[in-house]
């Protein structure tokens, strides 16, 4: 059987941990491969090639390595295919599905070769006589990710590709559950010109998670993942004294207002429910239906998605694959069990090989019950049906989450009120997946991010540096300098 190993010092290793865990096709239910588990001493030797290699990557001038970023996206570009490939053959997505996501992650390569211009500092001539004064921005040193199963090539560019401009070095922990496009993404950065030590990738679970969260030489941890994991990581990191930005899970809401055109509503509900399986961060989980929207917009849901085609990665005619695994699918299905009010039910297909389940629509559900207050992450779209606008604010505003949203509506003034309203970190009218492309940052809020700063864009330059402040005096040159120093012990004023 295939074995995935790990990356570490610019070589492919089977490391010192004897764990390993299986790698499913999802679109069999057949283990595919195996990949490593690593224990401390294999972090270890991650963080430590990272340690050493940091001192030569930061020294590399910031022209040099905006030119190592370029020749990266020139070959993630022309190896968009291959990424794919790895990406639905282990997640199960669709081909298309996977490629776009090799795009939006290609997007945060481009945003790092532009990195140079964020990296710039402030100066103040003169600010005191003789004395200028001026900011610079520095790498932290070797920072870690660590990445969900749903976006195994896209979620760790957001990362790396900053964090390496920037010249910290990289360790990363993807998802055990499709751990393979990271070792290509690895390869790539090696071809481009990314020194060995320089990004490192450690496969595994927990146990690794735990080695980086405590290693004293781990300065900053960017996590992506569920809202439980995201807690812990970033209580623990923080607590161990490390700069850390933590996204976790999400329930993402639609609000369709009376006026919304009803067929472009219920193309995106369909469109951003079901893409990918509703594995998706930013997926569609809730239709609001404001007012007498709700039975026409259920129809016009229930036909799209009875059109539907689900199939494996391998059917070119599929729009939805599998789950991930057995267990995810045998949950989410476990909440159709206990729904009333299913208007498509995609239980149908749990029988067939793989960890498929249909695309399933579910009615009038009660804000109180699991169906609406869990996140689901599967292709179950729920829809609450509410009176007013007002409700349907305070509907999204009193949900823990606070990812994405969207409103659906022809009223300019009611868009602008919603968006000045609602509590959220990212907000789409008449978009249904408000992903902000990569010169924003992602981010959301309440209980879907920990931290203080969104990843990506510009936001994520300024979690990859910190900023030092120079003030600087060269007296000798200068015509006004006084005479001669003299000693004072007063607070220095800047006059
Ligand atoms: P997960 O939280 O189970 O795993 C994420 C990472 O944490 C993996 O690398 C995993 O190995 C590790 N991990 C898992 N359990 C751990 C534990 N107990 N201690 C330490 N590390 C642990 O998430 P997942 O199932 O891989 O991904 C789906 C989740 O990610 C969903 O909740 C989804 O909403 C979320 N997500 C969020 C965003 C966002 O931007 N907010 C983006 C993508 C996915």
């Amino acid at each position: 059987m295939r074995e995935i190993a790990h990356w570490i010092n610019g070589a492919s290793t089977a490391g010192t941990g004897s764990g390993r865990l299986p790698v499913w096709d999802p679109a069999t239910g057949e283990q595919q491969a195996t990949v490593a588990v690593a224990d401390t001493e294999d972090v270890r030797a991650a963080v430590a090639a990272a340690r050493e290699a940091f001192p030569r990557w930061r020294a590399t001038s910031l022209s040099r390595r905006a030119e190592v970023m370029f020749r990266f996206r020139e070959l993630v570009d022309a190896n968009r295919k291959e990424i794919a490939g790895l990406i639905s053959a282990e997640h199960g997505k669709t081909v298309p599905d996977a490629l776009g996501e090799v795009a939006r992650g290609l997007e945060n390569a481009e945003f790092a070769c532009g990195a140079p211009h964020l990296l710039k500092g402030g100066y103040s001539e003169q600010a005191s006589t003789g004395v200028d004064v001026y900011s610079i921005r520095q790498p932290l040193g070797v920072v870690a990710g660590i990445t969900p199963f749903n976006f195994p090539a896209m979620v760790p560019m957001w990362m790396f590709c900053n964090a390496l401009v920037c010249g910290n070095t990289f360790v990363l922990k993807p998802s055990e559950k499709d751990p393979s496009p990271s070792l290509l993404l690895a390869d790539l950065l090696r071809q481009a010109g990314v020194p060995d030590g320089a990004f490192n990738v450690v496969q595994g679970d927990r146990t690794a998670v735990d080695a980086l969260l405590a290693d004293p030489d781990v300065q900053a941890v960017s996590f992506v993942g569920s809202t439980p994991v995201a807690r812990y990581v970033y209580q623990t990191g923080t607590k161990a004294g490390k700069r850390v930005q933590a996204l976790g899970g999400a329930k993402n809401h639609m609000v369709v207002l009376p006026d919304a055109d009803l067929d472009a509503a219920a193309d995106a509900a369909v469109s951003a429910g079901y893409g990918s399986a509703g594995e998706r961060c930013m997926a569609v989980s809730v239709v609001v239906a404001v007012g007498g929207v709700g039975d026409a917009l259920v129809d016009a849901i229930a036909q799209r998605v009875s059109k539907l085609r689900v199939g494996p990665a391998s059917d070119p005619d599929a729009e939805m694959g599998p789950l991930i695994t057995r267990e995810h699918r045998d949950r989410v299905a476990g909440y159709l069990a206990q729904s009333s009010h299913v208007v498509v039910d995609g239980r149908d297909l749990v029988d067939r090989p793989g960890f498929f389940l249909g695309p399933s629509l579910v009615d009038h559900v009660d804000p109180g019950s699991p169906l609406y207050r869990d996140e689901i992450f599967g292709p179950v779209l729920s829809v609450v049906r509410v009176d007013t606008y007002e409700q349907a604010v305070s509907l999204v505003n009193s949900n823990p989450y606070g990812n994405g949203v969207a409103i659906f509506t022809r009223s300019g003034a009611a868009a602008r009120r919603f968006q000045y309203e609602v509590v959220c970190g990212m907000v789409g009218v008449n978009v249904p997946i408000p992903v902000p492309v990569a010169y924003y940052s992602f981010g959301g809020w309440k209980g879907s991010l920990f931290g203080d700063l969104h990843m990506y864009g510009p936001e994520g330059i300024q979690f990859y540096t910190r900023t030092k402040v120079v003030t600087s005096r060269w007296p000798a040159d200068l015509p006004q300098a006084p005479a001669s120093a003299s000693v004072d012990l007063g607070f220095p004023g800047m006059r």
